[in-house]
């Protein structure tokens, strides 16, 4: 059995993390079981940077597995990498998802995106590995569906007709860039036979 501890206080993606490793012999402690308080500055370039950011700040306090998530998108209509890394801010200084999402579709609707995520992994011998899923994707014309968070109302994944708020969360931990990273997280651990 593998004990992680998730370095995240969103609980839109814990939720998820909890759902992706469902059936595995995985258990998953967050900060709030452990009375662990951590907010580092995410001051890093790259999703990478403050993936590992986020795991450092908890390398001394557990020798369990730590794992942390950043993840962002970047619209293709707002210029590069944009709003990349500033994802959480660009939705605070817009008001919020609730409303920045309508915005955004109706001002860049049917233009391309990519949701990235980047996952850094401690082990309890504290060596330090991270892995990074992606996902293109087109910005809905409207808002669509009341699953998940964030930009899932609007972030429609290539292949699919709908955001990924209209669907279940089966479907969208199944293809989304959380999910991407998770398989290569999972894969890891197979390879080494630590799962
Ligand atoms: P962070 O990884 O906590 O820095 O989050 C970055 C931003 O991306 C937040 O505003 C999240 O709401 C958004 N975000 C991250 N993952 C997803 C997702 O799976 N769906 C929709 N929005 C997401």
């Amino acid at each position: 059995m593998i004990e992680i501890l998730l370095a995240s206080n969103n609980e839109g993606k814990i939720k998820e993390y909890e759902e992706m490793f469902e059936g595995l012999d995985i258990k998953l402690y967050l900060l709030k079981d452990l009375n662990i308080v951590s907010d580092p500055e995410e001051n890093g370039k790259t999703y990478i940077e403050n993936a590992l950011i986020k795991a450092n700040a908890l390398k001394d306090k557990t020798n369990l597995y730590i794992l942390a998530d950043d993840s962002g998108v970047e619209f293709e209509a707002l210029g590069e990498h944009f709003p990349g890394i500033h994802t959480h801010r660009y939705a605070i200084e817009n008001g919020g998802n609730k409303l920045l999402n309508p915005k955004l579709a109706k001002e860049i609707g049917g233009t391309k995106g990519t949701f990235y995520c980047a996952l850094a992994l401690i082990t309890p011998k504290k060596e330090t590995f991270t892995f990074l899923g992606k996902v293109n994707g087109t910005v809905a014309k409207e808002c669509e569906g009341n699953n998940g968070f964030g930009y899932d109302p609007i972030f429609i994944i290539d292949g699919f007709d709908h955001p990924n708020a209209y669907y279940s969360e089966e479907i969208k931990n199944k293809n989304s860039h959380r999910a991407k990273a998770v398989e290569s997280l999972i894969k890891f651990f197979k390879e080494k036979n630590i799962l």
